[in-house]
């Protein structure tokens, strides 16, 4: 998104904006628009500083994020052998059921979230293809419930409801 009217949204604290200017600039991004995205985060302020400083910041270089990405694109690709897609992005609501396999405890906190965040059913499935992708970063057959917690983080489409005072409504 581009910034808000000041500038500094989603920063409360230096934001000048009226509440009808972040309404109004909110709005601009309709709930049936954001449904069709699979992860939604809020990005913060860089300092300088860590611009200079990025790979003592987050420990980790390109080149080795690149390995792990690309190993977790392999075990994609041999998920999906002999059926017609590549990514846990493009699985469609049967292979949802049956590649993204949830424990119960698991089963019933997603059955919660489903509620609360009034959830779509494209919502739902985007949640456990991302957080398959989240299990497959750690290796892991079984998706736990921290995996589908991060998954709903990166959805905050009903935060940012929140913010604007019932996106939903504008469909
Ligand atoms: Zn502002």
């Amino acid at each position: 998104m581009n910034p808000c009217p000041c500038g500094y949204y989603p920063d409360r604290l230096k934001c000048t904006c009226t509440p009808l200017q972040i309404k109004k600039y909110l709005g601009k991004l309709s709930y049936p628009l954001l449904d069709r995205i699979d992860i939604i985060t809020q990005v913060h302020t860089v300092e300088y500083g860590s611009i200079i400083n990025i790979k003592n910041r987050y420990g980790e270089s390109s080149a080795q994020i690149r390995k792990r990405v690309e190993s977790v694109l392999h075990i994609q690709e041999k998920r999906f052998k002999g059926e017609n897609i590549y990514r846990n992005a493009d699985m469609s609501a049967k292979q949802v059921k049956k590649y993204c396999k949830v424990d119960s405890a698991t089963k019933e906190y997603l059955a919660q979230m489903y509620e609360k965040m009034s959830m779509s059913a494209r919502g739902y499935h985007k949640i456990l293809k991302v957080a398959r992708t989240i299990a497959d970063i750690e290796c892991k057959e079984i998706i736990e419930q921290k995996h589908i917690e991060e998954a709903v983080m990166y959805r905050c489409t009903d935060r940012l409801s929140f913010f604007s005072g019932g996106l939903k409504d504008d469909n």
